[in-house]
């Protein structure tokens, strides 16, 4: 009898310390492991960029995220 065998290599992300890419603060952790709610943005430039083909990402805290939304001319949508 043959036994066919098979060998899986399996990657784990591990998340380690997350920092605001704008003030730079590392986010904290509560009690739980869980992170302060933060936005992650991720953007890969397209043709009609200067950029294209460039990969981009960056966390950003609540109180930067707040900060910033607040300069929109436009304001952006909210849900409650
Ligand atoms: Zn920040």
């Amino acid at each position: 009898m043959l036994i066919k065998t098979e060998m899986r290599i399996q990657e784990t992300e591990v998340i380690g310390d997350i920092y605001c890419n704008v003030c730079g603060r590392k986010l904290k952790t509560d009690n739980h492991g869980y992170y302060e709610d933060f936005v992650h943005v991720e953007k890969h430039w397209g043709y009609t960029s200067e950029k294209d083909g460039t990969e981009e990402c960056a966390d950003i805290c609540e109180q930067c995220w707040d900060k910033f939304t607040a300069s929109f001319a436009i304001k952006s949508k909210k849900t409650a």
